[in-house]
């Protein structure tokens, strides 16, 4: 870019804003209309004022709003405001979590290159790169979630990409992100992290030396879910070399108006992580000393594995997703977990059952029969993910009334 290329002004904010300051303002500056909320911008495409400022723009002489496939105010609020947030310089709106994985690879990688990537990630994402990118000649090696030594032994020469994602669903493991940050530079490949399960409020992968960020703003970026929306944040050269050109070319763009209520979701994203986080945490606990229940896996418990490198990585919290086993595999087997499970599900009149999470709403599922239903049972079994677990991704609703909610199953399993 030349020193001459004119730039879309920026909100002016002190260089030293905190997180909450920026999740509320910013964005761009308002229009000559002097808006306080910020407008949403439903249009295809921009009009210029000549032909020579329109050659200027298609020339990228001038930073301007051109076709919103590309570039949309709305849309750059949102991006601006999340970047802030995650501490990168830059930021690009995706369609949906799994597209900002699909610009993330077809931006990055080519045909002979190699991906390292936990073995506990989205399903989807295994999908995409195991299936959808191996018939394009990217080779991906599924390792530990949290043995770092698997990550060093599965490099090979042509590794161009780690890909991690922490905490895991629904066992919520947590890597090592320094750790794996460290891995990836030795060996000249990048590293990036699926930041959805703390969002930046809790877990900021860069300053902890992660290089991509993948968001499926679908979470809790809205927080109260109304839209399918993702993200992917990097530095600006990466951003403008390797991923707008591919947006330009492939256009797996996010709507405005999808953008928009993101944008105006993160405006609580602070307040919503701290108090579903809280509550998670009291759930975790009541549930930890219920005599129906078997095990609780939260990283906010003192008797989570990696207690103490969630609490250092995630701003001393946990998060908002707790999973625990229900009493019955040892003494009935998993015919008689999956009943209990399922019998304390089908008891709850307030949590809404549902696979999703990252909703004000508390959702309750069962992995093994749902989002982990494709896999064999000996793979489950594998993978930790067992008949009597049930997973909830607790909201804003009052924490006694979700106690409650829980206890009216589980009470009579311990009965
Ligand atoms: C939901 C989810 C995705 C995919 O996001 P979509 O917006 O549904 O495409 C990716 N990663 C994680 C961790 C998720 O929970």
């Amino acid at each position: 870019m030349t020193d001459n290329h004119k730039r879309i002004p920026r909100v002016e904010l002190p260089a030293d804003a905190r997180l909450d300051t920026l999740a509320v303002r910013e964005g761009l500056p308002a229009t000559q209309w002097g808006e306080n909320s910020e407008a949403l911008f439903l249009t295809s495409s921009f009009v210029h004022p000549d032909a020579a400022t329109a050659a200027a723009r298609f020339a990228n002489e001038e930073e301007a709003f051109v076709y919103t496939r590309f570039t949309n105010p709305t849309t750059m609020m949102m991006e601006r405001r999340l970047a802030a947030l995650e501490g990168t310089e830059a930021c690009i709106a995706t369609s949906s979590g799994m597209s900002a994985i699909l610009l993330l690879v077809m931006g990055l990688l080519k045909a002979g290159d190699h991906v390292v990537c936990s073995r506990s990630v989205f399903g989807s994402t295994i999908k995409l790169l195991a299936g959808e990118f191996a018939k394009f000649g990217v080779e991906t090696s599924f390792v530990s979630q949290t043995d770092v030594g698997e990550w060093q032994r599965a490099l090979k020469p042509n590794t161009k990409l780690l890909f991690a994602e922490t905490p895991s669903n629904p066992l919520t493991e947590v890597c090592d992100i320094a750790a794996l940050a460290d891995i990836a530079h030795g060996a000249g490949a990048l590293l990036a992290v699926d930041n959805c399960f703390c969002s930046p409020a809790l877990q900021q992968p860069v300053k902890l030396g992660a290089d991509l960020i993948i968001h499926s703003g679908t979470k809790y970026l809205d927080g109260q879910g109304r839209v399918v929306a993702g993200a992917l944040c990097a530095t600006e050269a990466l951003i403008e070399t390797k991923f707008v050109p591919v947006m330009r070319s492939a256009g797996m763009s996010l709507s405005p108006f999808n953008a928009w209520v993101v944008l105006k979701g993160l405006e609580t994203l602070g307040v919503r992580m701290q108090a579903q986080s809280a509550r998670t945490l009291e759930v975790a606990r009541w549930l930890e000393q219920h005599p129906a229940v078997e095990r609780v896996y939260y990283p906010g418990l003192a008797s989570h594995p990696q207690h103490e490198l969630a609490m250092r990585q995630q701003n001393g919290s946990g998060g908002a997703v707790v999973s625990f086993i229900t009493r019955g595999e040892q003494q009935g087997g998993p015919e008689l977990a999956r009943q209990n499970a399922f019998h304390v599900i089908d008891q709850t009149r307030i949590c809404s059952i549902t696979s999703n999470l990252g909703d004000t709403k508390t959702t309750v599922t069962h992995p093994s029969s749902t989002s982990h239903g494709r896999l064999t049972e000996e793979q489950r079994r594998a993978a930790g993910i067992t008949q009597g677990m049930i997973r909830v991704a607790v909201g804003l609703e009052d924490v006694q009334d979700l106690k409650a909610d829980l206890a009216r199953g589980l009470d009579t399993l311990a009965a």
